[in-house]
């Protein structure tokens, strides 16, 4: 995670920690693309009232009356753009970071901003629906009949189409609630967003992630019910939040850079000092890995494989890397020991793997780096293959994946090599 601060960066590690998140917006998270929400001051029932435009019953008595209500808001809700609050939720869900996206609103903006999985409980104005036939049509052909009649008229049979928005006396769409209700339930963080919480039912989704024992986050400007009950409530603009929780869930930029001849100068300055910390355990030092390989592409970042006598480290030696600024990852799935300090970027500059002198660790990694050294030709092919991997992948999982895939033959080839020589 990259650094954020106070309470945006407690909100990203909420998203961390407690999965899957599922977030549950309101008119909210709309309002910074110019759409007004329903209860603020200047919201639209300060305007309208709601029993005369959104209620079914006023709709067959006078379906005009309630079109000259909608045919405004269908133009300024297809014209709005998605704000920095859809778009870093649909970045957090292309992450695996947000499984769904419960909304009340109407608008298109989630699903225009990229979500997959929206669970749109009070309808949309995607489509329209004629009462009479029974027909639906999409938004592309509702908006010139709008511009054509106001109201638009059916295009089989005549009668005035009605927007598939769920009107105040109307059930909600079949099984929209019911998904709703299950993902809530598997919630470990319920994330709202721009919601009063007082239309109801969805206003008790907060409470069926409580019960199922998840925890609740609120990003909204006003007070809502569930504020006391939540693990974080943040009175602050949805777009500014939610910008910062994705920047600061953001991966660093995948980086390949080409060959440093400072990379052995730096290997050699920094492996003075961490053996200096590691002490008389030590038997030998060796820059390992990509930045050891004259020509290679490589990550920036120095490996420096430490052979030791005994791999147990007493706690003065971490006590000591950490004096150099080194973080301590203990095992890491590694026979050995790793450690790591950052530049003042806060980039990954150096790795110690301290490991078994003579063990296998270290002849496998003096193998490939060996290997690579005494055949240029295929140092160069696989820094081709590091450059195009990084210019093709989105993820740094997706990169390492790759890589090793094209890893694992040539280190076979390094592997027998090494066996002969
Ligand atoms: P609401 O109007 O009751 O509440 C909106 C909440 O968002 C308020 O509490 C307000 O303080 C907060 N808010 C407004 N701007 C914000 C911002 N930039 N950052 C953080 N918080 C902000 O809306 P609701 O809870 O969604 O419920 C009312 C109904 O409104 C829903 O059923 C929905 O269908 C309908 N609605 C939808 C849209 C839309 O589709 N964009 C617009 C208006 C109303």
């Amino acid at each position: 995670m990259q650094s954020a601060t106070g309470e945006t960066g407690r909100l990203a590690e909420l998203v961390l920690e407690h999965r899957p998140c599922v977030v549950l917006t309101g008119a909210g998270v709309s309002t910074e693309s110019g759409i007004p929400d329903f209860r603020s001051a200047s919201g639209i029932w300060a305007e309208f009232d709601p029993r005369e435009y959104a209620m079914l019953g006023a709709f067959r008595r006078d379906p005009e009356k309630v079109w000259r209500f909608y045919a405004p808001r269908f133009a300024m809700l297809t014209a709005a753009e998605p704000n920095p609050a859809h778009l870093a939720l649909a970045e957090l869900e292309r992450r695996g970071l947000v499984r769904a996206v419960v909304t009340q609103n109407i608008d298109p903006l989630h699903e225009r901003a990229g979500s997959r999985d929206v669970i749109e409980v009070h309808g949309s104005i995607r489509t329209s629906t004629c009462l009479g036939c029974g027909q639906r049509y999409p938004l592309a052909e509702v908006i010139p009949l709008i511009e054509a009649h106001g109201a638009p008229p059916c295009p089989a049979c005549g009668r005035i189409l009605k927007p598939d928005v769920v009107f105040f006396d109307e059930l909600l769409p079949e099984g929209a609630m019911e998904r709703a209700t299950a993902l809530a339930q598997e919630a470990g963080l319920l994330l709202v967003v721009g919601s009063s919480l007082e239309v109801y039912p969805v206003a008790d989704l907060p409470r069926s992630t409580l019960a199922a024992g998840g925890k609740v986050a609120v990003v909204n400007r006003t007070p809502t019910w569930v504020d006391d009950r939540a693990e974080l409530v943040l009175r602050e603009s949805a777009g500014e939040t939610l910008g910062a929780v994705a920047a600061a869930l953001r991966e660093p930029p995948l980086e390949v850079v080409e060959y440093d001849p400072e990379w052995p100068r730096r290997y050699e300055a920094e492996a003075d000092l961490v053996c200096a910390a590691l002490g008389a355990d030590v038997v030998h030092v060796e820059h390992m890995g990509s930045t050891a390989v004259p020509g290679l592409a490589a990550k920036p970042v120095i490996d420096i494989s430490v052979g030791l006598r005994r791999v147990e480290l007493a706690a003065e030696r971490i006590a000591a890397m950490d004096q150099l600024g080194y973080e301590y990852l203990g095992e890491n799935n590694l026979p050995g020991r790793l450690f790591f300090r950052k530049d003042d970027a806060g980039r990954r500059a150096y790795h110690v793997h301290a490991v078994e002198h003579d063990g296998g660790h270290w002849h496998r990694h003096r193998a490939f780096r060996d290997y690579l050294r005494a055949h240029p030709e295929e140092a160069v092919r696989y820094a081709a293959e590091k450059r195009r991997l990084a210019a093709q992948c989105e993820t740094h999982e997706e990169y390492w994946a790759r890589k090793q895939a094209y890893v694992d033959p040539l280190f076979e080839r390094a592997w027998s090599w090494y066996g002969r020589g």
